[in-house]
């Protein structure tokens, strides 16, 4: 079954040719054979999880098909809050935290039927795009164990992409679901901001952070996120709209986004978006080159504006309330200090620092605020290009995944989001897609961008290339 997409699985199950317990006993089977290799998983819920299956395959026939989730084995990121059960976040700090209440999208998949088998690895508080910012062990990728699996969801796409689960959840800030959907050869969406309840995931960049799906095909990541969107009382910055999948006669309006066509993109990847744009012509869409000038600018707004806020939403992590607690430390100042030092690792408490010095007094003007408005310069350029697109085509990453020690300094990891981080400052939608394979046989992405609330297009589009690509 370890293949099969979530689709499959969901009418095996229906079919009773394979039970909800047999099923989740496979995930936890090959979890124990392979995961001491890739390192996916932080926590695996083995009672619970087939505890559960076997009281969902007792249930009644009507109640059970609730939805298309139902008797499924899934994993979420660690900074999703689980009753009694770790949540670390990836971070030493909160090592031994467990959250007395669940997730909001953790509760969705529960009631969706959906059996939740285990916790996955990230780089601490979301920071990082290849999960080597973990507090407690890297995570591999399961194409190529010499490679990053991408981050900070890596756990989550290594998961999937290792067979563990068919369909897991990451969190996506500033590229954090596409990054790593991309690197392991998986569909990532990052859903329009507000449209999935973010009540129960750890704050790292609130007016960025989102909760999105990754699984092996488009189809499959519509099903999820049909499960897990819609707004949440508990979540101040929801909204509700129709989702729905369109049924289209007329052709697609495509635009190709310029700036992320040059030479900051390897050669592979941009022939493989060059493909993937032919296959969309030949279904009869009308494709054009349009241009975002801001884009240039939109890697420094978004490190500038994340760090600001991560450094002010981490703030809680004190010593005093949450988590980690150094000893012996004297007074209350030295408590803070000490137990900050002790419990976050190097790269969160460089964005602290960075976040801190932008939002200083004499710093704030040249450096928050001009983030801001390159941000709101985005935003209307976007918008702009809309005006005669239906969606938008770019890479997910400029490469495909690179190896260990590849990326030396922290701005060569930054870079790698260079195509993922404009769509999350412009508060859209975004699904990546896997658009072929580099020579060594490594999987290449491709966003489909679209407006606010168009996620049902987005999908359309990519089952749409799916089909036209596999034929
Ligand atoms: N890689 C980006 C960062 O380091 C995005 C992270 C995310 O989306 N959580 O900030």
């Amino acid at each position: 079954m370890q293949g099969m997409t979530l689709s499959e699985l969901a009418r095996a199950l229906r079919e009773g040719e394979i039970s909800s317990f047999e099923l989740t006993k496979q995930c936890l089977h090959r979890i124990h054979e392979e995961d001491t290799q890739i390192g996916a998983f932080l926590s695996v819920f083995e009672e619970d999880a087939l505890c559960a299956a076997r009281e969902f395959d007792t249930l009644p026939d009507r109640q059970k098909w609730c939805s298309p989730l139902a008797g499924i084995p899934t994993a979420v990121k660690d900074n999703l809050m689980t009753a009694g059960k770790r949540s670390t976040c990836g971070s030493r700090i909160l090592a031994d935290f467990v959250p007395p209440y669940d997730a909001t999208v953790v509760s969705a998949l529960k009631k969706a039927g959906a059996v939740i088998i285990g916790k996955t690895n990230m780089d601490e508080f979301g920071m990082g795009s290849t999960t080597e910012h973990s507090a407690f062990y890297i995570t591999r990728n399961p194409l190529d164990s010499m490679r990053v699996p991408g981050g900070s969801s890596g756990g989550s796409a290594a998961a999937v992409a290792a067979g563990m689960v068919p369909f897991a959840l990451g969190s996506d800030t500033g590229g954090s679901v596409r990054l790593p959907a991309s690197y392991c050869g998986l569909v990532g969406l990052r859903p329009t901001y507000g449209t999935v309840s973010r009540f129960g995931l750890t704050a790292f960049c609130s007016s960025m952070d989102t909760v999105g799906p990754i699984t092996k095909t488009a189809a499959d990541n519509a099903l999820v996120y049909a499960a897990i969107a819609g707004r949440d009382p508990k979540d101040a910055t929801g909204c509700a709209f129709d989702f729905h999948i369109p049924k289209r006669e007329e052709p697609l309006r495509v635009g190709v986004i310029a700036q992320l066509m040059g030479e900051a993109i390897s050669d592979e990847v941009r022939n493989a978006i060059e493909e993937a744009i032919d296959v969309f012509k030949a279904t009869g869409a009308m494709v054009k080159r349009v241009s975002l000038p801001s884009l240039c600018d939109a890697l420094y707004a978004y490190f500038i504006i994340s760090s600001a806020e991560a450094s002010s939403n981490l703030a809680r992590f004190d010593g005093v309330r949450y988590g980690y607690r150094a000893e012996d430390c004297g007074d209350l100042e030295n408590l803070y200090r000490q137990s900050r030092d002790e419990g976050l690792g190097e790269e969160v408490k460089r964005r602290i620092r960075l976040g801190t010095y932008a939002l200083t007094r004499e710093n704030k003007e040249a450096y928050y605020y001009r983030a801001l408005s390159v941000k709101d310069t985005l935003v209307s350029q976007f918008a702009l290009a809309f005006a005669d697109c239906d969606i938008l085509l770019c890479p997910t990453a400029p490469d495909i995944a690179p190896k260990f020690g590849q990326m030396q300094t922290p701005t060569q990891m930054y870079c790698q989001d260079l195509c993922t981080v404009p769509m999350s400052l412009a508060a859209l939608p975004a699904l990546s897609i896997p658009c072929g394979k580099s020579r060594e046989g490594l999987p290449i992405g491709m966003q489909i961008v679209g407006r606010p609330f168009s996620e049902g297009l987005l999908y359309y589009a990519g089952m749409l290339y799916e089909k036209e690509a596999g034929k």
